[in-house]
């Protein structure tokens, strides 16, 4: 039977962002339909969460009266609210750098390595999420607000104007009709609208330039075992190190492992395609293969792995980077991870996703049906693309100091520098539609970014000794310094960060 409806906003698409963005509206009193191609529960990428997410997550579980979304926001609460949901615990960040063709090399220094913590406890801390399960759990929140929600359903645009006249093809052989009068776009990749009205790709203007091989294992050996088994000083680690986005830097690029409770890891290699570019007659299968060849440690820690999805063999994406020529319009906007996307390095997307939608739906409520609308929404979509551009600069020099661990550690400083800034601002002070993350909207540390990364570019195309790498730590530690109230770029911690979370008790006060 076809089905015809009328509503104030429809949302395309129902990963968890288009799913939170129609829970919050409903919240606001707009009436709202989520229109999805696929079917859940579907595998999806995008599992990490950060202490800059979980934030986010808290304020609007206080702000709409969304409990589930602050049981979302701590591994702890998790557990105990939500067991069936999967997820892993994330407790920070650590890094591991290798050479090619040797073991991985331990050091009483740790000086191959670099542990940076998130939270103070296990049960604090951030989680990795099962996304097939999140995103369904989100869909349940959805049917159980009474909002509607149509699965298996291409969209496609009769009309735009004065409102949007949409039209559903479902599954079973309906249609549906569609008369709204704002478009959110929640598509990500798939980028519904920018491809229906032809919007420019702007991808190859980025500087970051990486595509990515992916699967999810199980019977991937713990880290940590591998390193106890070379008698690595284990107990200094700030937290296990396998609870955490583990990276494993390699010459062609870095590979992540994020474990879920259940057993099973997601595992993906990003290459960073300037300087090892894809032989395009290789599969995927071959290219994973061969680059954990040439790694013995790594080899060994996938001696019994075997892959459980998201098919039986390896995946492969295209060029990562991508960026739309227009974000927002009169009566639409882009979510951000249909606007963009740069690279996984530094796990940004579900921070970037649920602080645009905080943005997004306060302009909403603010704005609606007022002429001011366009001009707020235009900000919103310069500050989505000016985090995308911060991100793309320090993701890109990342890259760059990859090959060298002791440019590397305090290359990555900048971030580690942004994000704590970011949330300890959040938690002095309310939110305002302006805050970007990683503080994109702040001049002077753009500037000192750009200060930092053109020095380390002259670095790495410098003949390099032990005192360029410890100039180069310093001239961070000062670009920094007005930002650092957790304790990064010090050289007597060793690589092993444990004080840097920001006090996440303090977020009432948000
Ligand atoms: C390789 C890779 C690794 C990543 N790793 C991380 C990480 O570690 N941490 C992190 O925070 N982020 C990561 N991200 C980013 C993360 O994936 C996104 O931020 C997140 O998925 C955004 O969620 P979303 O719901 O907005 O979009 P998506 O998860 O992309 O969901 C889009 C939904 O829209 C549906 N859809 C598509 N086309 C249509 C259509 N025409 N009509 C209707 N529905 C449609 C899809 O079926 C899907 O359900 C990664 C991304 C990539 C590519």
């Amino acid at each position: 039977m076809n089905e015809s409806l009328s509503v104030d906003v429809a949302v395309v698409g129902a990963g968890f962002g288009g799913s939170l963005t129609a829970l919050i509206l409903n919240r606001i009193g707009f009436r709202v339909a989520v229109l999805e191609r696929g079917r859940h529960p579907r595998f999806a990428l995008g599992e990490s969460s950060t202490p800059t997410a979980d934030l986010v997550l808290r304020d609007l579980a206080r702000r709409y009266d969304l409990p589930f979304l602050n049981s979302l926001s701590r591994y702890g609460d998790w557990l105990q609210s939500c067991p069936d949901i999967i997820r892993g615990p994330k407790r920070g960040f650590s890094y591991f750098s290798h050479q090619a063709n040797h073991e991985f090399e331990c050091h009483a220094d740790h000086r191959n390595e670099l542990l940076v913590a998130a939270s103070h406890s296990q049960a604090s801390a951030d989680t990795h999420w099962l996304r097939s399960d999140v995103d369904s759990f989100f869909v349940q929140q959805l049917e159980s607000a009474g909002i509607s929600y149509f699965d298996q359903t291409e969209v496609t645009v009769e009309d735009d104007r004065p409102s949007w006249q949409l039209v559903g093809s479902r599954e079973d052989g309906t249609s549906l009709f569609i008369q709204a009068a704002f478009l959110i776009d929640a598509t990500g990749e798939a980028s519904f609208l920018p491809k229906t009205f032809g919007l420019k790709q702007l991808g190859d203007r980025m500087r970051t330039n990486s595509q990515a091989v992916f699967a999810h294992m199980e019977g991937v050996l713990p880290w940590e075992t591998m390193l106890q088994q070379q008698d690595a000083r284990t107990i200094d680690h700030p937290f296990p190190c396998d609870a955490a986005a583990l990276h494993h830097l390699l010459h062609v690029g870095w590979m992540w492992q994020l474990r879920f409770d259940n057993g099973v890891t997601s595992v993906g290699i990003a290459t960073n395609s300037k300087a090892s570019p894809l032989n395009p007659k290789l599969s995927a299968t071959d290219q994973w293969n061969q680059t954990l060849n040439r790694y013995p440690s790594l080899a060994k820690q996938f001696a019994s792995s075997r892959i459980v999805a998201p098919k039986n063999e390896i995946c492969r994406t295209g060029r990562l980077q991508r960026q739309w020529s227009q974000l927002s319009g009169l009566n639409w906007a882009l979510l951000p991870h249909t606007a963009g996307f740069v690279d996984p390095l530094y796990s940004s997307g579900i921070a970037h996703t649920v602080c645009g939608i905080e943005r997004l739906c306060h302009l909403l409520e603010q704005h609606w049906l007022r002429d001011s609308l366009e001009i707020v929404l235009d900000h919103y979509a310069s500050t989505i693309r000016s985090e995308l551009d911060l991100l793309d600069e320090l993701v890109a020099g990342s890259y760059a100091a990859m090959n060298d661990f002791s440019l590397f550690v305090p290359y990555s400083m900048l971030y580690f520098a942004a994000a704590t800034t970011y949330e300890t601002n959040r938690l002095r002070s309310s939110f305002t539609p302006e805050m970007a993350i990683l503080c994109a909207d702040n001049q002077p540390f753009r500037e000192v970014v750009t200060q930092v990364t053109g020095e380390l570019r002259r670095v790495v195309n410098s003949e390099r000794s032990d005192r360029t790498s410890c100039h180069f730590f310093e001239t961070v530690a000062t670009a920094i310094a007005p930002y650092n109230t957790a304790g990064l770029c010090d050289t007597s911690v060793n690589n092993m960060y444990r004080y840097t979370a920001v006090e996440k008790s303090h977020s009432h006060r948000a």
